[in-house]
């Protein structure tokens, strides 16, 4: 028995357990709650619901909202969006069950006091672009937070989730999950029914452009780390879309978003001379990728793919030109407050740099790659579709089942279904926690149990990074590095140099080929090896350690899956040098990858593409 075993164990029965109160674990509490008023439905959280996620310092538009009420696009119309921007792979079913229920969710957030700006002629949602609508968004996540609270039966906050358990007599059914309290060190064992895991996407697996003091300061929420991904993966889920990474054009060093720029106040790119570049690269793109380029929108990664190609051609910096439009103050004040209500660091790192974008261009750059279901790429769990929509191949259970019995997912979680964004993550909670009541109703007396030998052996698992720092810093004899253990932060850009140099990332300008990535597999093995001497000097270090788990399990099916795609599917997110042609022949078709938990080997698989909607 380790040091740290003797740790108290707590002891959650639930009928209903939501992993991570972000946008997607309120809306399936919320939910959860609506349809099971009987249930007992457990909230637990790494942070605190509060301010947690990637909402957590606020939105300046909510990017999912159809308008239906004034007609204004239709759920078909969201789908045909969003399968042109993943170059053709969405899963329609998935995608179109969230377009028909965003807009209440979305009245429901006006409804609980979450001011959305209004066009003062129409009266109707002021539109930022087709699918944005503007809101008052600094507030937006304690919101949405305080429905959760208000419907569950009990929120535990600052609790790191870091497995799952599985049922006594059934291998492919989920029992409940461990983790541990990170301020008080205690030991949580939670039995449930049904689980829904919502625990966001994953920044920091590529090694990010901002290093050092910086690193902190990433696109996507730098506690994002993964367990969206790891915890089912180590059941056996099925994961999809994992090499659908994405990298985004945002302005420079402080990851300020373009969104409302480009289509509120309708600002454009030039290079470093001035001059337009993107009609530089179309043949280019063509030859490519065929078609695609032609579509409107042009799809996203195709933008991001002529910025790296100019940039290539040494005519960097892309700029955006805003000195133009700032000369209007009305338009000068939205460019500012966009940034007051979401990234305030961009304002903080352009009054640092002397630029005013009134009277200088601010420079533009691409991010590292983060993996992610909910923003404009789809990676994910795979999931069972909606019963009067999906194709009888995407239906196996119940509405956002994953291939696990009684294990669901909602947002950055489930793959497959790109551009759901805050109101959308919400949308798909609550259809996975109406779904999850009716397994709970119907399981009847057919209950799962957990093995008190799995929990009890996973306590001392979880400690044991605590155990290695006790014991081994006594060999310490100066500095902080120890012959027997390696400390997270170690870890962790161990992890972002694989990525970022075999995987593709922002130093191999977003390429790699098949000999990179074997070797980038050999090189997270022999990492894999050594987190079994990860070394924890406090409960923060710990759940550092754990993150970094879950971040190397993801990033090993991220690197799985790239080795599996043969083409060059999204050119700008990420190029396979070995295949650099978009291959509709072979790979009009989903991804899925499944973990062997016992073996630790990967099955890769192809999955078809329906398309519902014309
Ligand atoms: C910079 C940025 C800008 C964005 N801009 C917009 C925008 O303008 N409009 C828009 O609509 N959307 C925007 N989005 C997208 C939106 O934030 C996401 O789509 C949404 O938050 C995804 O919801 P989620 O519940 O899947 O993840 P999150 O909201 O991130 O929630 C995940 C939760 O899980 C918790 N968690 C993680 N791991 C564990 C664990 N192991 N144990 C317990 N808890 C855990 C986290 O602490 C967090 O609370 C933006 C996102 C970012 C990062």
């Amino acid at each position: 028995m380790g040091l740290f075993s003797r740790n108290k164990t707590v002891f959650v029965d639930s009928d209903i357990l939501v992993i991570g109160g972000g946008m997607a674990g309120c809306g399936a509490t919320y939910e959860s709650r609506y349809w099971g008023r009987d249930k007992k439905v457990i909230v637990v959280e790494k942070a605190n619901i509060e301010r947690s996620g990637a909402v957590a310092q606020g939105l300046y538009a909510i990017n999912c909202y159809m308008g239906m009420q004034w007609d204004e696009n239709q759920p078909e119309d969201h789908v045909r969006y969003a399968r042109n921007d993943l170059m053709g792979l969405v899963r329609e079913d998935l995608g179109y069950d969230i377009a028909r229920h965003v807009d209440s969710t979305v009245h429901k957030f006006e409804e609980w006091g979450l001011p959305i700006m209004k066009d003062p002629e129409t009266g109707r949602y002021q539109r930022e672009g087709q699918w944005q609508i503007m809101i008052h968004g600094e507030s937006y996540k304690p919101i949405v937070a305080e429905a959760a609270r208000k419907a569950a039966t009990e929120v535990y906050n600052r609790i790191m989730v870091t497995h799952l358990l599985m049922d006594k007599t059934k291998p492919n059914r989920v029992a409940g999950a461990v983790g541990f309290n990170v301020r008080s060190g205690e030991f949580y064992v939670f039995r449930a029914k049904a689980v829904i895991v919502a625990a966001g996407g994953a920044s920091h697996i590529f090694k990010p452009r901002a290093v050092g003091e910086g690193m902190g300061r990433t696109w996507y929420a730098p506690w994002s780390s993964a367990s969206a991904y790891a915890l089912p993966i180590l059941t056996g889920a099925k994961m999809t879309q994992m090499e659908n990474r994405i990298v985004l054009t945002r302005f420079k060093d402080g990851y300020g978003p373009v969104g409302a720029y480009f289509l509120h106040l309708k600002t454009y790119t030039e290079n470093a001379y001035g001059d337009e570049y993107e009609t530089t690269w179309y043949e280019h793109t063509k030859e490519l990728v065929g078609d695609y380029i032609d579509r409107h929108p042009v799809p996203t990664c195709l933008r991001n793919h002529a910025f790296l190609e100019e940039v290539k051609a040494g005519r960097g910096p892309i700029r955006m030109v805003t000195k133009e439009v700032f000369q209007d103050p009305h338009k000068e004040t939205i460019g500012w407050e966009n940034f007051l209500g979401m990234t305030i660091g961009q304002a903080v790192v352009w009054a640092s740099q002397n630029i005013d974008p009134k009277h200088t261009n601010p420079e533009l750059t691409t991010s590292e790659p983060y993996v992610m279901g909910s923003h404009a790429t789809c990676s994910g769990a795979w999931a069972s579709g909606p019963e009067d929509y999906a194709p009888d191949e995407y239906q196996w259970g119940y509405n956002r089942m994953m291939t696990v019995d009684g294990l669901f997912g909602a947002g950055d979680t489930i793959g497959g279904t790109a551009h759901k964004f805050s109101s959308g993550s919400f949308t798909e909670g609550r259809i996975a926690g109406k779904a999850a009541v009716n397994y709970v109703n119907d399981l009847g007396t057919e209950q799962p149990e957990v093995r008190e030998a799995e929990y009890e052996g996973l306590k001392t698992v979880v400690f044991q990074p605590m155990e290695n720092y006790e014991v081994g810093r006594n060999e310490i004899v100066a500095g902080t590095v120890s012959p027997s253990y390696m400390l997270p932060i170690h870890g962790l850009q161990r992890l972002e140099k694989i990525m970022d140099e075999y995987v593709g990332g922002i130093s191999a300008h977003y390429t790699t080929n098949e000999p990179l990535l074997t070797r980038g597999l050999e090189l997270l093995n022999m990492l894999k090896e050594d987190l079994a001497h990860l070394g924890a000097e406090d409960l923060h270090q710990l759940q550092r350690a754990w993150e970094l788990h879950h971040r190397v399990t993801a990033s090993e099916c991220v690197t799985q899956h790239t080795m599996f795609r043969t083409e060059t599917r999204w050119p700008g997110y990420y190029y396979r040098a070995d295949h650099p042609k978009l291959d509709d022949t072979d790979w009009h078709c989903f991804t899925l990858s499944q973990y062997d938990r016992e073996s630790g080997a990967w099955e890769l698989e192809k999955a078809p593409v329906y398309h519902i909607v014309d």
